[in-house]
């Protein structure tokens, strides 16, 4: 429910209603309804200005099928199914190299691979859900400016409208993105790593359509993705996301329409015709970065703030909401044994839980980012090796499915 002052004292305080928080939020409060937790999100964009809000952007994410089953158990899937596109099959290729291979979802057992989301459309279900929730009250817009420990908890103070308000929660859910200046006041620091890439999204239109494939195509420059859309007036839609040289970057985001798509062809090539149309395109610097600590007494970072990761294998928010529901468990299990839901030993034991898929995630987008992403010879033999290996070995392949859509092995 959405509410104009907070109260003085909360169990949770979730920082950000972004993709994370706001799926995070949700996800506690159904697991502990009729408990009489009290739950405040707050994020600084109205949920009436979506499209301002960086985490309901123009971009479209490829959601997995575990993601799916977290959001199925959320009660959320029916209203998505209704936006999503289905992934029937991933087609990955290598430019200018013999190799390729072709994941199916009848291969995997499964009715699709995973699926497509607009992120206005998931922001919609989750700022819906926010406002129809009687158990979270939602605050928006309004940021919080300040979070200092105190002896049980965290006090925040939060910016709303013209004045400020002291709100002190048990625990704090940090989730408010990447560049998180809370954590650098609390003195959290971040272990970056800049690949030199740009993310270049926009949708694009076909000739053809798309058969429910996404395309996973790597180059010299970077992996180039397209990610299939459900038609609109008519045409064969894709969500594009092309990783390029970060001096690139501002070249591709100025020129016409013309020289975009002559680019974008002579990397694509013609899997799915011409390509008819492109709209606005937007550019992501793209930066591994990982929080040096995840939880602190009363503190927990969730989402970007904790690791943001390049875009390429499709893992950042699927593993993102992994975290959120393995928190939500742990909180949950915590609630109902009376446990403080801020005290060290609750939160470490989520975030054991989570370690190891943390680190295979980051690390398995990491090395698909350097081995694709790289000319020299030892390498590109290597990512020919790995193409056809993938292609010959069902084993492999299988593997490399998995975690594609971001279902741990
Ligand atoms: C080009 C690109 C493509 C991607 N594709 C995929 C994909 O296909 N699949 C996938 O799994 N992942 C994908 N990702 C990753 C995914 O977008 C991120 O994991 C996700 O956006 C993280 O969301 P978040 O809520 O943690 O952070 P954000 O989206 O940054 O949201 C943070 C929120 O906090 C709010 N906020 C910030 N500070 C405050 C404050 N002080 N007070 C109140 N509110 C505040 C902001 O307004 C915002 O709403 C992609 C990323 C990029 C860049």
């Amino acid at each position: 429910m959405h509410i104009e002052s907070p109260q003085p004292q909360y169990d949770v305080v979730v920082v950000g209603g972004g993709m994370v928080g706001a799926s995070f939020a949700l996800d506690l409060a159904r697991r502990c309804d009729n408990a009489d937790l009290k739950i405040l999100i707050v994020e600084a964009i109205a949920s009436s200005d979506l499209n301002d809000q960086p985490s309901f952007d123009a971009r479209s994410t490829a959601l997995s099928f575990g993601s799916k089953t977290i959001y199925e158990a959320m009660g959320l899937w029916s209203a998505l199914a209704e936006t999503v596109t289905p992934i029937l099959q991933i087609q990955v290729s290598d430019r200018g190299r013999f190799g390729s291979t072709q994941l199916t979802h009848a291969e995997q057992g499964v009715a699709a691979l995973g699926y497509v989301v607009e992120n206005r459309e998931l922001g919609r279900v989750l700022n819906h859900s926010l406002a129809a929730s009687s158990v979270i009250e939602q605050l928006a817009p309004a940021t919080i400016t300040g979070v200092v420990p105190r002896a049980s908890g965290m006090q925040l103070t939060v910016l709303n409208g013209d004045h400020e308000i002291e709100v002190n929660g048990s625990l704090v859910v940090l989730a408010d993105g990447g560049r998180s200046p809370i954590c650098k006041n609390l003195g959290i620091g971040h272990k970056q790593e800049d690949y030199g890439q740009h993310a270049i999204i926009t949708n694009i239109a076909f000739e053809l359509p798309h058969a429910g494939t996404a395309f996973e195509r790597f180059t010299d420059s970077g992996p180039l993705a397209v990610l299939p859309l459900a038609s609109f007036d008519g045409l064969n839609r894709g969500a594009l996301v092309w990783t390029v040289a970060a001096e690139r970057s501002a070249d591709l985001l100025d020129c016409d329409d013309k020289r975009f798509l002559a680019g974008l062809t002579d990397y694509f090539g013609g899997r799915l015709g011409e390509i008819t149309h492109v709209g606005e395109s937007y550019a992501y610097p793209l930066v591994l970065t990982q929080a040096q600590e995840q939880i602190r007494p009363g503190l927990v970072l969730l989402g970007n703030v904790a690791h943001t990761l390049h875009p390429v294998a499709g893992q950042g928010l699927n593993l993102a909401l992994r975290d959120s529901a393995s928190l939500a468990q742990h909180l949950e299990s915590a609630w109902r044994h009376q446990r403080g839901l801020g005290e060290m030993a609750v939160l470490q034991a989520y975030l054991d839980s989570q370690d190891a898929d943390q680190q295979q995630s980051i690390l398995f987008t990491d090395q698909m980012v350097k081995m694709f992403s790289n000319n020299e010879l030892m390498r590109s033999s290597l990512r020919k090796l790995g193409l056809v290996g993938l292609e010959l070995m069902p084993s492999l392949r299988n593997q490399f499915a998995r975690a594609a859509m971001g279902l741990k092995s």
